[in-house]
């Protein structure tokens, strides 16, 4: 009998795969670690979920028309310029599959969103890390020359953004694909959707995970050019996007009245929160995002901040990798969260 691990490739065997933020089951805790949205979602939503779960005996729309059309007219594009998927990390999946050959580069600056390496090497292409240079896009990437390359606006988990000029003109002389991951663009930074139209080359992806409050739903837009996406849609799975996840999302487009309150309520506290961090001595940096990089090298390094914020009953992110082991990363919570996320460290 042949074991499970000699029946995978070498490819999947050599992979550590992604680690997903801990979902506790533990509801006593404050959760701070993912970048989930603290507020509900619109109740329209709700309601809308509860409407379509009566047609669940029928197959979604392959391409989630009714959801197209909402964010064709919301975003300004054509509905033919619009991709859903079953989150925006579908997407980038998405993007790799159709624009690779295994061998092939792709390229991103670091620290940044994890998941990037796990979905290079799951198409076995060839990761092109360079490290990130502020708020510039550093020359390595330019130098890369990748198929595919991520662009992460505000990053994570530094919070720091772009600006919209330098992603134009990195686009411009890119050869491959540039990918903006805009899952953050809601809290702060300027929006690559508005030059769109100059850069066929250029998609922009975006979740309800974040500022719509349904991460929970997984929902994500991929924006690029129509021949781009007529050719993405083959390797996408036929139903990808549940009915409950169409109807649930354009009653989100609907009301953005309410993520943008809630959008609101989360940069003041980040103001607060920066601030009274500050105060107390720990290095954080300007967040365009709704979540803090927290430097704790003169608090004894990342993990000794996250062990004692977890002993309180408060869960943040820490990553082992080199360069971000000295910080910690926090989501915004609500201000009664934050309170205690203070009081706990300040302990
Ligand atoms: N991009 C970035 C930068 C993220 O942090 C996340 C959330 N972990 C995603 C994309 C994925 O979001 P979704 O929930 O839409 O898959």
């Amino acid at each position: 009998m042949p074991r499970g691990q000699d029946l995978v490739s070498r490819r999947v065997r050599a992979m550590s795969g992604y680690t997903p933020g801990e979902q506790p089951t533990d509801s006593g805790l404050i959760k701070l670690n993912t970048n989930e949205n603290p507020y509900p979602c619109s109740p329209l939503v709700v309601e809308a979920i509860e409407t379509e779960a009566h047609k669940l005996n029928l197959y979604p729309s392959p391409m989630a028309d009714l959801l197209r059309a909402r964010a064709a007219e919301v975003y300004g594009v054509r509905a033919s310029q619009v991709m859903a998927g079953n989150g925006s990390d579908e997407l980038l999946a998405i993007v790799l599959r159709g624009c690779t050959e295994p061998g092939d580069v792709a390229a991103w600056a670091v620290p940044t969103y994890s998941l990037y390496s796990t979905l290079a090497e799951t198409v076995g292409a060839r990761a092109v890390e360079v490290e990130a240079d502020g708020n510039v896009i550093p020359r390595g990437l330019a130098e890369a020359r990748a198929r595919v390359t991520f662009l992460c606006t505000p990053n994570s988990p530094t919070g720091r953004s772009l600006p919209l000029e330098a992603v134009a003109a990195f686009a411009r002389e890119a050869p491959g694909v540039v990918v903006v991951d805009e899952a953050y663009i809601d809290f702060g930074g300027k929006s690559a959707l508005t030059i769109l139209d100059d850069h066929p080359n250029m998609v922009v992806s975006r979740t309800f995970s974040k500022s719509f409050s349904l991460a929970g739903l997984r929902l994500g837009l991929l924006f690029g050019h129509e021949d781009l996406l007529d050719e993405l849609v083959k390797v996408k799975d036929s139903y990808n996007v549940s009915r409950l996840a169409i109807a649930a999302g354009a009653a989100a487009l609907e009301d953005r009245a309410w993520m943008s309150s809630n959008v609101s309520r989360i940069r003041a506290t980040r103001a607060r929160v920066t601030a009274a961090l500050r105060a107390a001595g720990y290095g954080v940096e300007d967040s365009a995002a709704n979540f803090l990089w927290v430097d704790c090298s003169g608090q004894g390094g990342g993990k000794a901040v996250y062990d004692k914020l977890r002993a309180g009953e408060v869960l943040v992110r820490h990553f082992s990798a080199s360069g971000l082991a000295q910080g910690v990363r926090v989501s915004i919570g609500t201000d009664a969260e934050m309170d205690r996320f203070l009081e706990v460290l300040d302990a």
